[in-house]
């Protein structure tokens, strides 16, 4: 192994008593620690503790450096002491956590005109100028704050240029640039430390999470210059790809004897590939990248993290001066946590606490390639992640013709109803004006796995004129390509190149090692065969909620629909009714064979009648055509039906209660699908579920009705089956109730989208105009169709658990509105003792690993 004869201490041990407390020599046994010296000072430790050459290195602690920023300067004298006299230095920042940032390092400390002498002397002036000019540069930029423009102007190379640089520094600091080594340090280390109290810093910082007492630790280091007779030079290596996260020796290196860049080196071998400018590392110093890739792979077995290592070589022998956690997309973080877990370094478990939930999004889903260039032209609520690319259309059957010819599409509306499914299904993304996270366009979207952008207020959506105004005025019409990056909630011209999504055996074999983990069951909202299949292939336990109104909008459903909601007497609805029943049948059979014999929870219809009918006139004209009507009666009959505010009006058991036939024919047909499926494997129990219950009464109506219907079917058939029947609890009202309502239920689901909407009075529909300025001003935390607001809408919830499980202790407790998918929301379920969660189909591995997480910091405390 090689070794770098700087490690060596100028100082004798026996002197060290003396040394100021506040600075601490990095040996392996010395008291640091990432709370008190930063991730920096604590990972070279563990590099110095693995006997790699690192340069000399001093830590200062949060505390010192505190107090630099107040103006108690440590012995700096006694600092330099540590170090080979003469030697230069750099200071670097070392924070808690790498990401809050900090001060750029500053390097080449102790160079003055005594030095550039001995060093032009060793490496000649060229190269001493170029050190000394660009320590004076930094030096002025970042410590005397100086003009950045004035310096960075000067281009002369050589002497020359390092003339102009010290000249500049005195005309602009009026002094001239300071010589001894010990106030050129105390400066750097003022400047740093201040850089870190102020204010911009602060705020930069507590954006990613900082507290607001975070500390900074500083480290000074002896520079391994890189600088020699021999092979010299600096660069970084990495064994993984960070994209991919495959094994593959990545990095830099510049070779000062080439004086050029020699190597950029992306192999997928161990190989570094030959640089078309110029040698490789492996052939300028073949013994040099052994031993890099040896302490690379040694780094990453000890320290248990993929690390990019930053070395310098002087003569051919390596100096290891740092070492970071490889940067990493998603796909790559999860590549590189089965792997150290395969290979014994890391656990199981720790290789799930590795994965941000959030971030499986993304492997779900074809995503914009982070490098490529963005020409965003809005900006929305970021609905259903993914990105797509297609033509603007601006209507439903647009879409369709779209889809017809085989060209990808963006259905572009003011908003989404259900009119809009087909549109939906056809197109490639959808964007829309209004909304938010659990408006039509965004749960259907997710639903469907489809990118959308919802809430784009800020772009001009002129239907009537077929354009869409972007919000810097550029003007885009129908058949014009744009991007919609559900993920960002970013709308951009044209089409960025893309990564597919990556569902690869490391992802399911990470997923079974999430299920091994979780104590709160996963279900997914599934409507139709293909998010029941996406759902089984996301490992859900099932479906917690098929909204079976998205069932009646196949083109040739909707007629009877309307007949069925124009009929004038019970028999002319049930005529109507009829013919939809052998149809709804054959969903329930498919959704059951699909699932295989694990639950699923079917909810009655839910939403007002007359989302079902026409609004424009060419709309109107048909339906009085099918229904032999004149266009005036029709448009009267869908006039009279318009309500106020139909979210709060007749929908859901409401309407199960006024127009009871709807739910008998569901009913019924649930039922003999149920018995048609058993046939074919394990006995099917279908669960019901009432919708926007409010009184244990409209339980007691509709129960002996289901009932009733399952009597008359079990007759008829001379079969017997079991089914369950459950509410859905999504008024303020039923969790207040849940003790009488659930000794009517077999199950309670928190239908938290609706929940929340009327516990705040806030429409999901139009929250999206106005939620950003709330989140913005701090009025809300977060958008509470997004995460759940914990302190109103779980208080009703923990209500809504506690009462209805006094009232039936047998009772199962599940949430199934949107925020099922959402990996804080589930935490708070898990709290509330809700046996299961369900969500959208592609936020199943979100919500598995989320509930995998949770479980493990219990189980680790
Ligand atoms: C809910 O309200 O939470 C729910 C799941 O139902 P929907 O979104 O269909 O109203
Ligand atoms: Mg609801």
């Amino acid at each position: 192994m090689l070794h770098c004869g700087k490690t060596g201490s100028p100082v004798p041990d026996t002197l060290r008593q003396d040394q100021d407390p506040r600075v601490t020599l990095i040996t392996p046994s010395a008291p640091i620690s990432t709370p008190s010296h930063g991730g920096r000072a604590k990972c070279l430790q563990r590099l110095v503790r693995l006997d790699l050459p690192v340069p000399r290195t001093v830590a200062l602690s949060f505390d010192t450096v505190h107090r630099i920023a107040a103006g108690e300067m440590p012995d700096v004298v006694a600092i330099l002491g540590e170090f080979a006299p003469g030697a230069l230095l750099c200071v670097r920042p070392s924070s808690e956590d790498p990401d809050w940032g900090g001060p750029g390092s500053v390097l080449n400390i102790g160079m003055n005109d005594a030095a550039f002498v001995e060093y032009s002397e060793r490496m000649g002036p060229e190269l001493a100028s170029d050190l000394y000019k660009r320590f004076v540069t930094a030096y002025a930029i970042h410590v005397a704050r100086l003009d950045p423009d004035v310096f960075e102007e000067i281009d002369s190379p050589g002497e020359e240029g390092l003339s102009d640089v010290l000249r500049c520094y005195e005309d602009e600091a009026e002094e001239p640039f300071p010589q001894d080594p010990a106030v050129q340090l105390a400066e750097v280390l003022r400047s740093m430390a201040r850089a870190w109290e102020g204010t911009t810093a602060r705020l930069l910082r507590q954006a990613k999470g900082a507290p607001v007492d975070a500390g900074l630790g500083l480290i000074v280091q002896e520079m391994a210059l890189g600088l020699g007779m021999g092979e010299c030079g600096s660069g970084v290596l990495q064994l993984v790809n960070s994209e991919t996260g495959q094994p593959q020796i990545t990095g830099r290196y510049m070779s000062q004897s080439q004086g050029r860049e020699a190597l950029q080196c992306e192999q997928s071998s161990l190989y570094l590939e030959r640089d078309p400018r110029g040698p490789s590392l492996e052939e300028l110093a073949p013994g040099a990248f052994e031993t890099l890739k040896d302490y690379a792979a040694l780094v990453r077995c000890k320290l248990r993290v993929e690390m990019q290592i930053e070395f310098t070589l002087e003569n051919g022998a390596v100096h290891i001066l740092d070492a970071i956690r490889v940067k990493r997309s998603s796909r790559a973080a999860l590549q590189i946590a089965v792997r150290l877990a395969n290979d014994g370094i890391i656990s199981q478990q720790e290789a799930l606490m590795r994965v941000e939930p959030r971030g499986l999004s993304e492997l779900l889903h074809r995503q914009i390639d982070p490098e490529a260039e963005r020409d965003a032209i809005g900006r929305g609520v970021a609905a259903s992640p993914g990105a797509a690319t297609g033509k603007i259309v601006f209507s439903s059957s647009e879409a369709q013709a779209s889809a017809a010819r085989g060209e990808p599409c963006i259905l572009v509306r003011r908003e989404t109803s259900p009119e809009d499914v087909r549109g939906m299904h056809a197109a490639v993304a959808v964007l829309t004006e209004r909304g938010g996270m659990t408006s039509h366009a965004a749960v259907i979207g997710r639903g469907l796995g489809l990118p959308c952008v919802v809430g784009a207020a800020r772009m001009g959506f002129r239907l009537n004129d077929k354009t869409l105004l972007a919000e810097d005025g550029r003007r885009f019409r129908e058949g014009d390509t744009l991007t919609v990056d559900g993920s960002s909630g970013q709308v951009l011209a044209g089409a960025p190149k893309m990564i597919e999504a990556a569902l690869d055996e490391t992802f399911h074999v990470f997923m079974s090692w999430a299920d091994a983990e979780r104590d709160i069951g996963i279900r997914a909202n599934a409507d139709t065969p293909a998010d029941a299949t996406t759902a089984r292939n996301f490992a859900a336990q099932g479906i917690g909620l098929c909204r079976t109104e998205h069932m009646f909008f196949e083109a040739e459903r909707i007629t009877p629909m309307r007949e069925m909601i124009f009929a004038d007497s019970p028999d002319d609805r049930k005529t109507a009714l009829a013919r939809l029943l052998p149809m709804q049948r054959a969903d329930f059979i498919e959704l059951f064979r699909i699932m295989e014999g694990m639950p699923v929870c079917i909810r009655l219809f839910d939403p007002p009648l007359h989302e079902f009918l026409p609004s424009d006139r060419a709309g109107l004209r048909d339906l009085a055509e099918a229904l032999d009507l004149p266009v005036s009666d029709v448009t009267r009959r869908v006039e009279s039906m318009g309500e106020y505010n139909p979210m709060l009006g007749m929908r859901g058991v409401r309407l199960g209660i006024a127009v009871p036939e709807i739910y008998d024919m569901q009913a019924r047909a649930i039922f003999e699908a149920t018995l048609e499926a058993s046939k074919e494997g394990a006995p099917v129990v279908p669960e019901i579920m009432l919708p926007l219950v409010s009184a244990c009464r409209e339980v007691e109506l509709v129960r002996n009705r289901i009932d009733a219907v399952a009597a008359a079917v079990r007759n008829e058939r001379g079969r017997d089956f079991d089914y369950s029947l459950g509410v859905m609890v999504e008024t303020p009202r039923a969790c207040l109730r849940a003790d009488e309502i659930a000794q009517h239920a077999h199950f309670l689901s928190f239908g938290t989208n609706d929940l929340t909407q009327m516990t705040y009075g806030l429409s999901r529909d139009d929250a999206g105009r106005f939620m950003s300025h709330y989140v913005q001003q701090g009025v809300f935390p977060e958008d509470p169709f997004h995460r759940l607001d914990a302190e109103g809408v779980g208080e009703l919830i923990r209500m809504g658990v506690e009462r209805g499980r006094e009232g039936n202790g047998g009772v199962m407790l599940s949430v199934c509105g949107e925020h099922g998918g959402n990996p804080e929301s589930i935490a708070f379920c898990r709290n509330a003792g809700i046996d299961y969660v369900s969500c959208s189909p592609f936020r199943v591995p979100v919500a598995r690993l989320a509930a995998a997480q949770l479980a493990i910091r219990d189980k680790i405390g």
